[in-house]
């Protein structure tokens, strides 16, 4: 391989990010090549995830809002309750009435199938599974990647997809003699507890699909949404032992435990933790990590999602933000390899560093939003209790924060230059980017 081969991007990790920037260089002409450590791609871990609006943007400029549509519930409406059930604040998210679209929830199986499934057989073909990355070695032209097998792949760089432990940010962080802070950038204080249940085998006419439940608590909080065909819950508590840069594995009891401590609080107005839980299909407990690493690159080695820039589920926006990086590094990819140059390493890190300054502004607001708000509803404090319980259902201030920091914030994220929003919706604040606009005759 010399320089002037066309860009070849290896990717490590076929998680939702991974087989999103796969779907987005597939479209830009961009070769690639994806190692991902497990068996499959497509998972089944339990887990929901809710799509904003600017996700829904890209599906639709990539053709996917069908399938996108077809998998996901829009869940408009919000009511936070205590932990017996009294309902005391009820109100409509505010990304309808700003961003065109409500956020939707999905079961983050169907996710990941649908954008695995969706790639033509000649990109499928470039996804290998039972490859875990072991190492990386920089050459004059390129990268060399070495996964536990024994095998390697060359390329022109490499782009680390592989979620919160990345080994690829850990050899990154070993290459170029980053502090140690780096090696562990990120720090739990909060466990969560998820999974999913079928939606019908719950009791309680109140179970209409649409709806987030929150019950906001000392200690302990909870989010309750209900699609079309299935429900999902996370329980948010902090870490019995304190704040840890540890990894923690749990087991099956230690999930039993955790739905046992709980199964009295009220999830929704009608409905325990318990009723829930009896019904559930699958359940996982987790670390909730929070933070973000200073650098997201050193030379030929960049990282997206998780592997980068962690925050707890709360405010929905994990993935999300994922997809704004792949984003802007799918538009300055696609020029790169169009541009005929050489790609030096002083052009890939370039581009990487253009893509971390892109990147920075939105990505801490998100951060310390999330941070914010599991700390609030956890009643953290007495001042939190008080913002929480009592100030903001009177002011409104969630969706005031929503609508007048991060929605302008949110219209300024890119979407792809090379491809037509074509169902394209507009709320009360304007888009930046409109992606390529054709001109109708
Ligand atoms: C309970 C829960 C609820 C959530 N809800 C939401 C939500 O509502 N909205 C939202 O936007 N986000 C949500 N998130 C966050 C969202 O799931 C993550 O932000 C998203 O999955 C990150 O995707 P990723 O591809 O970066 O990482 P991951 O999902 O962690 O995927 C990483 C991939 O890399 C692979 N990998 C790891 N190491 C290696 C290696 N050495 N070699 C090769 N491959 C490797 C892994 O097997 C995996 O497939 C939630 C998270 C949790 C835990």
């Amino acid at each position: 391989m010399t320089a002037t081969t066309p860009l070849k991007v290896i990717i490590i990790g076929g998680g939702p990010i991974g087989l999103t920037l796969a779907q987005i260089l597939t479209s830009a002409g961009v070769d690639f090549t994806i190692l991902e450590r497990r068996s499959t791609v497509t998972p089944e871990e339990g887990a929901g995830i809710a799509i904003g609006p600017t996700s829904f943007r890209l599906y639709d400029q990539l053709g996917l809002l069908p399938q996108m549509e077809a998998i996901s519930t829009p869940i408009p409406h919000k009511h936070v309750l205590q932990r017996d059930g009294k309902v005391y604040n009820s109100y409509e998210f505010h990304l309808r009435a700003c961003h065109g679209r409500a956020m939707a929830f999905l079961h983050r199986l169907d996710l990941v199938t649908t954008l695995f499934s969706t790639l033509p057989d000649s990109a499928k073909a470039k996804i290998h599974v039972n490859k875990s990355l072991s190492d990386i070695t920089l050459t004059p032209e390129g990268v060399t990647v070495t996964c536990a097998d024994g095998t390697s792949y060359n390329g022109t760089l490499v782009i680390g997809a592989d979620g919160v432990h990345s080994k690829t940010r850990k050899i990154m962080n070993s290459l170029s003699n980053a502090p140690e802070s780096e090696t562990l950038p990120f720090e739990t204080t909060f466990q969560g507890l998820f999974g999913n249940f079928p939606r019908l085998s719950l009791p309680g006419s109140e179970i209409e699909p649409g709806h987030d439940w929150e019950c906001h608590s000392g200690g302990v909080s909870s989010q309750f949404f209900v699609g079309r065909d299935r429900g999902w819950f996370i329980i948010y508590r902090p870490l019995p032992g304190g704040p840890t840069r540890e990894r923690i594995d749990y087991t099956d009891e230690d999930i039993k435990q955790f739905a046992e401590d709980v199964k009295d609080m009220h999830v929704t107005n009608k409905l325990t933790f318990g009723d829930v839980f009896k019904n559930v299909n699958k359940a996982g407990l987790t670390q909730l990590q929070e933070g973000a690493v200073k650098n997201r690159s050193w030379k030929r080695i960049g990282l997206v999602g998780d592997a980068c820039d962690k925050i707890t589920p709360n405010v929905g926006l994990g993935y999300n933000n994922g997809v704004l990086d792949v984003i802007v590094l799918g538009n300055l990819l696609k020029k790169l390899n169009e541009s005929g140059e050489e790609i030096t390493e002083e052009k890939v890190g370039k581009l990487f560093k253009e893509y971390q300054a892109e990147r920075k502004e939105f990505s801490e607001k998100v951060d310390d939003a999330a941070r914010g708000v599991i700390r609030t509803v956890t009643h953290t404090g007495f001042m939190k209790y008080l913002l929480d319980r009592w100030i903001n259902p009177v002011l409104g201030l969630d969706k005031l924060y929503g609508s007048k920091v991060m929605g302008p914030l949110m219209a300024k994220q890119q979407v792809l230059e090379w491809l037509e929003e074509k169902n394209g919706i507009d709320g009360s604040i304007p888009w930046a980017h409109k992606g390529l606009v054709v001109t109708k005759a």
